[in-house]
Parts: structure tokens; sequence; C-alpha cells
């Protein structure tokens, strides 16, 4: 199970989730707060970090955690500071289990949600939040229509498969039938 390194932080920050097994991931930098340390407190080193669109609250602790691992940056193609530039349908290694990266602009141009369906885990980033709630669209890059049609292919994405845990990039996470929250969110993003 992913670790929010950011849970309790009082800071402008995104979520930073962190994933362990195979390959010891992070999900995110975070901002404004001593990631390193927290990573160090886990006993990894990370051999990547997946930027999931690079927004400040997203990327400003990126320097540090590269400065301090030299991990491997992974971000959608255009993502400044990345390594390795990721394509919509890649699949990566987090923790045990192989991901799929799903382009899903709309909060942002470069944004990409992570999905693995062997782990039934999806990291939602600024797409969808718990309770249906979903990104800002009122952003630099930021397009309403296109969000909406983000969410309803995530929605297609996991019809039918066994989602049980959604991660987003702000908020609590939620492990309890995740899929519903999607397709509120879908449905709330049409008329707010
Ligand atoms: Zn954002």
């Amino acid at each position: 199970m992913p670790t929010n390194l950011s849970a309790g932080v009082q800071a402008f920050t995104s979520n930073v989730f962190l994933v362990t097994g195979d390959r010891d991931v992070v999900v995110d930098a975070g901002a404004n707060y001593d990631v390193v340390a927290a990573v160090r407190d886990h006993g990894v080193t990370p051999d990547a970090v997946v930027i999931t669109h690079p927004h400040p609250d997203h990327v400003g602790n990126l320097d540090a955690l590269v400065d301090a691992f030299d991990p491997t940056v992974l971000g959608f193609d255009g993502v400044a500071d990345a390594d390795r530039a990721l394509a919509d349908g890649d699949e990566i290694r987090l923790g045990d289990d192989d991901y799929v990266v799903l382009h899903t602009p709309g909060h942002e141009p470069h944004h990409v949600c992570l999905y693995s369906p062997a782990a039934g885990v999806l990291f939602s980033a600024d797409l969808v939040f718990a309770n249906g709630s979903f990104g800002r669209t009122d952003l630099d890059g930021g397009d309403r229509e296109t969000l909406v049609e983000s969410i309803d292919r995530l929605a297609d994405t996991v019809a039918g498969e066994e989602l049980t845990a959604l991660y987003p990039g702000h908020g609590p996470s939620v492990t309890s039938d995740p899929a519903a929250d999607i397709d509120l969110a879908a449905r709330s993003a049409r008329f707010q």
C-alpha cells in the first residue's frame, strides 16, 4: 500500500506517494516541506519519481529529491526536468505492479493518471478526488470539456474491473468503491 508522505503536512503541497517493492518509486514530489527526510524515514532510495503534471505544488520538491537520491524522473512528453518522456499507454513499474500511463488532460495538458488493473489501484492525480470532486480548470492550460472527456475515459477504463483503491493528488484516498467517486465526478464536472 502506498504511503502518503504529505499526510499531516501543513503546506501548499500535493500528496506524495511512496510506493515500495520491486521498484521503489515516488509519485509526485510535493512542495514546501522536507520530503527527503520523509523518504529517508522509510529507509528507501527511490529509483524513480513520476510527475503526474508540472504544477508547482507537485514539483516544488523535485530538485531536492534529485539531489538526494538521483532518481529517474518520469513525466509526460513535454514536462521539463523529465529524464524519460512518458506516452499514453506506456507501462511503468511502481512497487510490485505494472501501471498503465493514461494521458488525461483538462486540469493541465501534461496530466497523467497511473492505473494497475492487476492491483486494482489508480493514481488519479488532479483529475478526480474523493467524493466525486474533480480538478480545477481555471488555470493555464485547463479546459473543462477536455477534463470531462478524461474523466469519462477513466470511468470506461475501470468499468467492470476490480478497482479497490484510488490515490488522488490532494485530500484523502478512497478504498471503498472508488469507481463510484469517478462516476460522480464525471456527472458533477458536466454541471458545475
Ligand atoms: Zn495541479
